[in-house]
């Protein structure tokens, strides 16, 4: 019996960066899934409480739409990963999840891919594994995400933040001072709309590229020659927030908790009114949050239209909410626990 556990993750600051190759700042939790599972030739049969049971007969037909037939569908995740491993999916097993059910953006389907991953056998460097665990989601979904979750996921380190350099594809870790607690606060509202926003602003981005060149070096300069004001408004949320990526790397490398509570709240600024992602729910959520004595700064985290919040706080500061919340420190990533 081999147990494995990967971590839910939560974005720091760095939002709708990524797909022009931006800069991210995210860092795994300590909740997460907690995979246990022996190879079984025959079948593939794992448990998960509150899911549907999974059991699919081994082997599988070799055809692509054989991932995308897989019920419950959660399932898919798991014969995605042995497919790109070359692996059979044949595991007797069973999963345990600490991460909240639902909606709330903490990426638990990556927890749930990178599991699977190390539960098969795969090694290598962790970026290499986050290729590998990205390719898979997006076989198991069909939808085009980007590496940040999957790199969290697997390459974090206990108390660091994860600098992610999505153009370059490199990371660094970033020290979170003791000083500072970090608060994750799920919204209440489910994330409904981001899927077709998420769209609408890769489109945005892409034809502001075709104007200015590439986000990730464009000054505000070349922001205000945009004539569009949407797309302005657009790539202004882009610039800026690579740059409070940056500024947010200082503040907690001169562990300066109120600089960085700042850049928090200016960042939720930016998506709200540049990047328009935000909902009148989370606004009022983080204006409650950053009024709160104690916490530093709040923001929307995740692609948005509710999902979670996360805010940075003196240690043992409650948060004025009735939804689900939790403390965090930045957590290890994914490992195995017991081979
Ligand atoms: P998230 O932001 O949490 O990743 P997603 O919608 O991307 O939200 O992924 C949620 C999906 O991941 C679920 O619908 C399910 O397929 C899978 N999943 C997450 N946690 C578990 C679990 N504990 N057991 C089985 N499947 C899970
Ligand atoms: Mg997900």
């Amino acid at each position: 019996m081999t147990t494995v556990f990967a971590p839910g993750r939560v974005n720091l600051i760095g939002e709708h960066t990524d797909y022009t190759g931006g800069l991210v700042l995210p860092m795994a939790l300590e909740l997460g899934i907690t995979f246990s599972g022996r190879a079984d030739p025959e079948r593939l049969h794992v448990v998960s409480d509150g899911h549907d049971d999974l059991d699919v007969a081994l082997p599988l037909p070799d055809r692509t739409s054989a991932i995308a037939a897989i019920e419950p569908s959660w399932g898919r995740y798991l014969v995605a990963v042995a497919r790109r491993l070359g692996v059979s999916p044949g595991i007797d097993g069973k999963i345990s999840s600490t991460l909240p059910a639902g909606g709330t953006g903490l990426s638990s389907s990556t927890a749930l891919t990178c599991a699977a991953l190390l539960l098969l056998g795969g090694t290598g460097p962790p970026l290499e594994l986050a290729k590998l665990a990205r390719q898979a989601e997006i076989d198991a979904t069909g939808v085009q995400i980007g590496l940040m979750d999957q790199a969290a996921c697997l390459a974090s380190r206990r108390d660091h933040a994860l600098l992610m350099d999505c153009e370059a594809v490199t990371v660094s870790h970033v020290a979170v001072p003791e000083s500072i607690e970090v608060l994750v606060v799920h919204s209440g509202q489910s994330r409904r709309l981001a899927d077709s926003a998420y769209n609408d602003r890769q489109a945005a981005c892409a034809a502001v590229e075709e104007r200015i060149g590439p986000l990730r070096r464009a000054t505000m300069a070349d922001v205000d020659r945009l004539d569009d004001p949407n797309l302005r408004k657009r790539a202004r949320h882009v610039v800026t927030e690579n740059d409070r990526v940056m500024a947010m790397v200082e503040a907690l490398g001169a562990d300066d908790p109120e600089t960085a509570g700042a850049i928090l709240t200016a960042g939720h600024a930016s998506l709200a009114d540049d990047y328009e992602v935000s909902t009148p729910i989370v606004d009022r959520m983080v204006a409650a949050l950053a009024a709160t004595d104690g916490v530093y700064g709040a923001r929307m985290t995740g692609g948005g239209f509710g999902g979670s919040l996360v805010a940075l706080c003196r240690p043992g500061t409650e948060p004025p909410v009735d939804t689900w919340w939790t403390r965090a420190r930045p957590g290890a990533g994914a490992r195995i626990i017991e081979a």
